[in-house]
């Protein structure tokens, strides 16, 4: 392929079966046009912060090679997070599915619908430690290891679940 970059997008669920939410999503963004899924973390779980009385958080972090642009691959991840939110209608909660566009190469932008890399990543062990899972050399555009970072983290309530293939 030519032209082609690459994504890094975070997986998120906490509600409705959400370890099945992710790994349906994972299938999902195997299936998007003009892109290739190169690599899958494994899925990690970690309690919700603030009430407990709520499903176990399952994140994941997916690398993708695509030739869509940034708002394009965002356009589509907003189509997967909607087709799995239907079910929120039967619920009132957090969401079912949470798609974050973290890093496209070494783009940084600021516009009202995207961000990148994600304004958040840097600071989030949910993110950083699958993300360093699968990408240990790779570095923020400002330069910064991901593997430094998710260092950071090694303390956090996180579990590994299930090794993707
Ligand atoms: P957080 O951004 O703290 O993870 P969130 O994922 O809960 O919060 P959402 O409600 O899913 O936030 O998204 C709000 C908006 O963020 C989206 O409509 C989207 O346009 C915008 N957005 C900006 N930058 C990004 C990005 N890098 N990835 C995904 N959405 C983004
Ligand atoms: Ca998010
Ligand atoms: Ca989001």
């Amino acid at each position: 392929m030519t032209d082609t970059h690459r994504a890094y997008i975070g997986l998120g669920s906490n509600l409705d079966d959400p370890l099945a939410q992710v790994q349906g999503a994972l299938a999902a963004l195997a299936r998007l046009p003009l892109t290739r899924c190169v690599a899958a973390s494994p899925c990690y779980a970690s309690r919700p912060v603030g009430p407990q009385d709520q499903p176990d958080f399952i994140n994941a972090v997916a690398a993708l090679d695509t030739r869509l642009s940034p708002l394009a691959l965002l356009d589509q991840l907003q189509a997967v997070e909607q087709r799995h939110r239907r079910r929120r209608l039967r619920h009132w909660g957090p969401r079912t599915l949470d798609l974050d566009l973290l890093l496209y190469d070494d783009t940084c932008l600021a516009t009202s619908r995207l961000t990148l890399p994600h304004p958040h990543m840097a600071s989030r062990g949910f993110v950083l430690l699958p993300l360093a899972n699968i990408a240990p050399t790779l570095r923020l555009p400002d330069g910064r290891r991901i593997a430094d970072l998710a260092a950071h983290h090694a303390g956090d309530d996180l579990r590994v679940l299930l090794p993707q293939r």
